[in-house]
């Protein structure tokens, strides 16, 4: 069994980064892809090699067990187990429906030895199947900033949207004739700008993805194109507080009608106002509760509730009348003994 250098199959040197892999990948996936080399075993092996490479290499874990490796890494994982036992249990001269190694065309024994014989997720190896020659493309994450009045009313943006495209010069392959393709410098990409209209749903949080499908990186073989992400941060309020669909919002209350109750005006984050009637002798700090008034929930039904804190502010600049009104209110109370 030989060693296999999937960093060479990739032309890669050992400490690539993960998007020089993929980028590798792409450039030699498109060349050597069945399609465009109907009929040639060689092409077909070798995007096999490209393939087996990419799997190992574009996954962390199995990438780091494969750095590990060292000249004796045979010692280390010896033969296939999984391998050994498929053999017992097909001795018995029935078909083995799952050999597909008489044609030579499934993941190495190398790649089995270290990772054991199930390949990529649900996938049998042997025989390119249609749909492993087909890779859905990127999906492409764009941060979006909104106002919280924005989070709670919904709305549209426009975005120009940066991904890439197949060069059609050269058809993604990067070269045509043997040399860099002179369009796209042998990437075998171009950028591609587009602008686009999203409708951004009222109640999005931080963290809150929207999905924009098909507007990510292009797909390989056919593969459909990846799905652009939006994702979501929520510029911090000075007015509200958020906590999940619930808000909370501060407002004020004159001394007198906290003493003897009356109505306040309560903010909504699109800019209305809510007449709240409080009791008399509300306190500092009391929260009220208006129900369904809060944050519109991002699934499901309704709106959380807004929680209005009473803020009682203190009058200031007293006359000498309101001060002598006090002064007889302190007497009237600590001779009430409730001071
Ligand atoms: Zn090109």
């Amino acid at each position: 069994m030989d060693y296999k250098d999937y960093y060479k199959i990739l032309g890669l040197a050992r400490g690539a980064s993960a998007d020089d892999i993929k980028k590798a990948f792409r450039k030699l996936a498109r060349k050597y892809h069945p399609d465009v080399n109907p009929g040639d075993k060689k092409a077909e092996e070798k995007f096999k090699e490209i393939n087996e490479a990419y799997e190992v290499l574009s996954d962390p874990e199995k990438r780091q067990k494969y750095d590990t490796l060292g000249p004796n890494w045979q010692e280390q994982f010896g033969p296939s187990p999984s391998a050994a036992g498929r053999r017992t249990q097909y001795a018995g001269g029935r078909a083995n429906p799952f050999d597909f190694d008489a044609g030579g065309t499934g993941f190495s024994d190398f790649f089995e030895a270290l990772f054991g014989r199930t390949g990529p997720a649900g996938a049998r190896p042997g025989t390119i199947r249609p749909d492993q020659r087909k890779r859905a493309g990127e999906n492409l994450d764009q941060p979006v900033e909104v106002t919280l009045q924005e989070a709670y009313l919904g709305g549209t943006r426009t975005f120009n949207i940066q991904s890439t495209e197949d060069c059609t010069t050269c058809r993604g392959m990067g070269e045509v004739g043997n040399k860099p393709c002179p369009t796209c410098g042998g990437s075998g990409s171009l950028p591609r700008n587009k602008r686009i209209q999203v409708k951004i749903p009222a109640g999005v949080d931080n963290g809150s993805r929207i999905r924009v499908a098909g507007e990510g990186q292009p797909g390989i073989g056919g593969g459909p194109r990846g799905d652009l992400f939006l994702v979501i941060s929520v510029k911090p309020d000075g007015k509200f507080e958020r906590k999940g669909d619930d808000l909370s919002v501060d407002v004020e209350v004159d001394l007198v009608t906290a003493m003897l109750g009356g109505e306040v005006a309560v903010p909504t984050p699109d800019g209305r106002k809510l007449l709240l009637t409080i009791p008399a002798e509300t306190q500092n700090d009391r929260p009220f509760r208006l129900t369904g008034k809060g944050m519109p929930r991002l699934r499901g039904e309704g709106n959380g509730n807004l929680y209005a804190r009473a803020k009682v502010i203190l009058p200031m600049n007293l006359s000498a009348e309101e001060r002598s009104l006090f002064e007889k209110l302190g007497r009237l109370r600590s001779e009430a003994g409730r001071v």
